[in-house]
């Protein structure tokens, strides 16, 4: 069963996530700060962490680039008011894969968590993808360049599984999202263009003239 710790302030919103996910059989752990928060994954081990970003104290972003610092494998979501930028919710610093605007449905939050949920989950997939660069081990859930480990989360490992399988094809975002996101996610595409930027950073040999994840004017990315 996933683990899944809620992160939320405000009472009425946190036992509303947490009922709809444990009526989905989600194991869930609620915490109120960003402290508690970091104290529970420290204990528990949750395999997704949901943060409200508007906390008291610790504010959720430096919660999420603290659980990513300690853990590259955990998927993280962060619940943000509508006015916040995509850049700044999933900036390069705090490694969070995805993102939910107040106020959602428990369709919409259900959705996002199974989708963040195979992508976390796909280190079950036994299979090891290799060129003359980078090999991505799914039996392990690692990722190297040049035999050199590299931490990548649960979403920039599911986008360079999608290129190291589909070498020279070029991917709309469109297509990504529903690829990597799944059908039904409703956000901005830019979230494609901040895990690219993150792919490229920890991945290319000059992250601003990138040699293997190529942007497509116009359309999208194509990998070598
Ligand atoms: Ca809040």
């Amino acid at each position: 069963m996933l683990k899944i710790l809620v992160c939320e302030d405000e009472t009425a919103i946190r036992r509303f996530i947490k009922i709809n996910l444990e009526r989905q059989g989600f194991d869930v752990i609620d915490v109120e700060t960003g402290e508690d928060a970091l104290e529970a994954f420290n204990e528990q081990k949750p395999d997704i962490a949901l943060l409200d970003i508007m906390l008291p104290g610790m504010n959720g972003l430096e919660v999420a680039k603290k659980i990513r610092d300690k853990d590259s494998n955990v998927g993280i979501i962060m619940l943000t008011a509508k006015s916040q930028d995509v850049d700044k919710i999933l900036g390069l610093e705090n490694g969070a894969d995805d993102y939910l605007t107040k106020p959602f449905n428990p369709t919409e939050l259900i959705l996002r968590i199974k989708s963040l949920a195979r992508r976390v989950e796909s280190k079950d997939v036994p299979d090891i993808l290799e060129d003359d660069v980078y090999k991505l081990d799914h039996n392990t859930r690692q990722f190297f360049k040049r035999g050199q480990y590299i931490e990548l989360t649960p979403t920039e490992f599911a986008l360079m599984d999608l290129f190291m399988r589909n070498p020279h094809k070029a991917f709309s975002r469109d297509e990504l999202l529903d690829i990597i996101w799944g059908k039904d996610f409703i956000g901005d595409s830019k979230i494609i263009d901040v895990n690219i930027r993150r792919i490229r950073s920890k991945l290319e040999d000059d992250p601003s003239n990138p040699e293997y994840i190529n942007t497509v004017w116009g359309l999208g990315y194509r990998y070598r």
